[in-house]
Formats: structure tokens, C-alpha cells, sequence
């Protein structure tokens, strides 16, 4: 097979430290990116600057340092409106992660519905994306729907259609599925969803890092993302909705810098976005997350796009070459992600030997239990690559799959 790169992958792997470790005596082949992407130093560095310059708290000191600080912040908030195409960069609240972002909007809707409604979710999703929505459905007596997915992975839309009606108010989504690489039609539920009357909320915390989501051409009602997915650090996160929304849901947590005014009569909370920013956030956090955002920016979406999609085609005709080794999540229109099992062999025994050859891979249900049981599996062992990966790591992969299988037989 012919490989022409869209990218310089040498070059861009000396920014990535932890990609020269060694694991169990093997140089590391890091092919876990689903979980968490890796750090470029770029984004090591901008973390080390802040604690070592201009640590301070934000939003309250007149002195140096913390304008410092709170002008760091609030630039990332804005390289993060212009990465996503975002009109008011206070549509933007900083959050821990999706999964505190897809709470927030969750627990605020319990205002809105009652035993009459529905809310509808896909089968594919991450727990984030179901949990919180069950609880919502036990608070106010509300239905939840599940639009059901087909044996090749991707989402029965004939079904979906069959299911959306005037009593369906929220539909959430994940915009890409973290356990099979899936890239569901969020276009066409968002559409469909809006002409029936019902909120999208798109769960892209696995999708941000393959490509680049214009929010407004999209339409959606809340799209939410983690930073640690897209190169940046853990604890951080994004929480967009529209304006009328986020006017609309009531705050999540009450503390400080969500408010306007304070008596013990009555509170008056701040304007947006510090009306779901209580507390002292994720300062350094919410810097790196920009970081992050510039050095993938810095990169191209597309052409990160590009090569993935080279080392997916690669990788997946190179598995299937392996007897007895079936992929999950076949659709055409996925991401570099391949979940697959080898026939009578448990994934976690594979990821094990796999590990001792400083393969990292993640077995299990990825925290996408419906998936599992949708085909009967305990679960799956998922290799899911990254820009920063290269063709020579899915030859080791593959050598190692079928060492495995040679032992494990
Ligand atoms: C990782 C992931 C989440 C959860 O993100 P956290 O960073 O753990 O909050 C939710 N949904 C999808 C699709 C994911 O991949």
C-alpha cells in the first residue's frame, strides 16, 4: 500500500515527550487515545509558565498577577469561541470535563419537564451521555427513548424518525462513539430534532480531537467537550449553549463568582457566563485547554483528519488479515478507532500481552456498557490512534496481536 502523509510525523512526535518512555523494555506504542490523548510539550510547557509567573486567582484582584491570570483565562475562552465557530464567547462555560457539562444541562432541565415528555438517546453512548439523563427521567417522571443502533455500528435513523415526536424535548447524542468510532449524522438529528421542537445536546468529547465542529452552521443547542481528549489537561472541560438556553437553565452550583448580589433574603446571580462558574475553576486548566486548541489549530484539523483516516484504512486491512479476529463498528463514515476481539480469546488477556510488548490498548466495555450487550460480548479490546501515531505502530500491533494469539490458543 501506498502512504502519502499529510503530515510530519517525525517532527511532530518530538513534541510529545511521553512518547519516548519505555514500557516493560519496549519503546511505548501509546494506542489509547480514546481514554486520553498524550501532551504536547507545548501544553507541558504553558502549564509549568502559569505556576511558575503568574499563578493568582481570577476575576478579583486589582494586582498584576491576577489580571494576568484572569487575561490568560479569558483568552483561551476566546481561542476556543473562534476554534468552534461560536457567536458569543459567553455561550462558552469552562466545566471539570463532558461529564460535568452534560450534568449541568441535565439537571437544570428538571425544570422543564414533567411525566409527559420524552427525551430520547442514542444506543451507542457513553455513560457520561446516559446516566444523568436516567436521573433526570427519575426527577421528573419523563420518558426516555433510546434511538437503537445496527449490527454495523451506526444508528437506525429509520427508527429514529419513527421515535421523535412533539413530545420528545431533548435528544442527546455523541457526535463520534468512543467505543467503536462511529460518526453518527448529528446534522440530520439536529434538523429533524428542531423541526419537531426538541434541544440537541451533542456529547463531542471524542469527536474534537478527529475534527473541527462549526457550532453555528450546526445549529445545536449544547455541544460539550473535554480538553484531555484534544491534547490538553484532565479536569477541564466546555460546556457551549445557545444563549436563550443558557439564560434559561437555572444555575448548577451556587458558591462565588456566580453572583451579582448576595443578602439572606435574596441572591441575584451573575451574567453568563459566571452564572455556571462558581467558584475558583480550573484556572491553569482552562490556559492548557487553549494551548491545546493552538497546537491542533497550529496543525489543521484536516490534515490530522487526512492521516487518521490513512491509518485507519491501513490498520483495518491489516487486522483483518488475522484469522478469527472480527472489528465492531463497521460503518463507512467512522474515526480512527477499531474495536475488535479475537474468536474464544477474552480481551482483557489480549490487552495484557499486549501491555508486556508496551502496546497500550484498552479493553473492556469503554464505558459503553448498551454497546456490549447490543452484541452479546463482555467486551472489546479498542486501539484508537492518533495524529501523532504512526504506520509502524500498527505493524508492531498487529505482531502482537497475533503473538497473543499464538499464546492465548
Ligand atoms: C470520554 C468521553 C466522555 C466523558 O468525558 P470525561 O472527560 O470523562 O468527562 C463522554 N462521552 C464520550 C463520547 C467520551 O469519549
Amino acid at each position: 500500500m501506498k502512504i502519502k502523509m499529510a503530515l510530519n510525523v517525525t517532527q511532530i512526535r518530538e513534541d510529545f515527550p511521553i512518547l519516548k518512555r519505555q514500557v516493560n523494555g519496549k519503546p511505548l506504542v501509546y494506542l489509547d487515545n480514546a481514554a486520553t490523548s498524550q501532551k504536547p510539550k507545548q501544553v507541558i510547557d504553558c502549564i509549568v509558565d502559569y505556576y511558575s509567573r503568574y499563578n493568582a486567582n481570577i476575576h478579583r484582584g486589582v494586582h498584576t498577577l491576577s489580571q494576568e491570570a484572569t487575561d490568560a483565562y479569558e483568552s483561551a475562552r476566546k481561542k476556543i469561541q473562534k476554534h468552534f465557530n461560536i457567536e458569543k464567547s459567553h455561550e462558552i462555560i469552562f466545566t471539570s470535563g463532558a461529564t460535568q457539562s452534560i450534568n449541568l444541562v441535565a439537571n437544570g432541565f428538571s425544570s422543564f419537564l414533567n411525566g409527559s415528555d420524552e427525551v430520547m438517546v442514542s444506543a451507542m453512548e457513553h455513560h457520561s451521555n446516559i446516566v444523568p439523563w436516567q436521573m433526570l427521567c427519575e426527577r421528573t417522571g419523563a420518558i426516555l427513548k433510546v434511538i437503537p443502533m445496527k449490527e454495523d455500528g451506526t444508528l437506525d435513523m429509520k427508527a429514529f424518525d419513527e421515535k421523535l415526536s412533539e413530545k420528545t424535548k431533548l435528544v442527546f447524542v455523541n457526535h463520534i462513539s468512543n467505543a467503536l468510532g462511529t460518526i453518527n449524522p448529528i446534522e440530520e438529528i439536529i434538523d429533524k430534532a428542531h423541526n419537531s421542537g426538541a434541544a440537541v445536546l451533542v456529547d463531542g468529547a471524542q469527536a474534537c480531537s478527529h475534527l473541527k465542529p462549526d457550532l453555528q452552521a450546526l445549529d445545536v443547542d449544547f455541544y460539550v467537550t473535554s480538553a484531555h481528549k484534544l491534547c490538553g489537561p484532565t479536569g477541564v472541560g466546555m460546556l457551549y449553549g445557545k444563549e436563550e438556553w443558557l439564560e434559561k437553565l437555572p444555575p448548577y452550583q451556587g458558591g462565588g463568582e456566580m453572583i451579582a448580589e448576595v443578602t439572606f433574603e435574596k441572591t441575584t446571580y451573575a451574567d453568563l457566563p459566571h452564572k455556571f462558574e462558581a467558584g475558583t475553576p480550573n484556572i491553569v486548566g482552562g490556559i492548557a485547554f487553549g494551548a491545546a486548541i493552538d497546537y491542533l489549530d497550529n496543525i489543521g484539523l484536516d490534515n490530522i483528519a487526512e492521516y487518521e483516516a490513512e491509518l485507519l484504512e491501513y490498520a483495518t486491512t491489516e487486522l483483518l488479515k488475522i484469522d478469527g479476529l472480527k472489528i465492531y463498528g463497521t460503518g463507512s463514515d467512522k474515526t480512527s478507532v477499531i474495536s475488535f476481539n479475537l474468536e474464544g480469546i477474552h480481551p482483557y488477556d489480549v490487552g495484557t500481552i499486549l501491555d508486556k510488548l508496551g502496546i497500550a490498548v484498552r479493553t473492556g466495555h469503554h464505558c459503553a456498557q448498551p454497546i456490549m450487550d447490543f452484541y452479546k460480548i463482555p467486551g472489546t479490546v479498542r486501539a484508537s490512534f492518533a495524529f501523532y501515531n504512526t504506520m509502524e505502530e500498527i505493524d508492531l500491533l498487529v505482531e502482537g496481536i497475533k503473538k497473543a494469539q499464538v499464546m492465548l490458543s
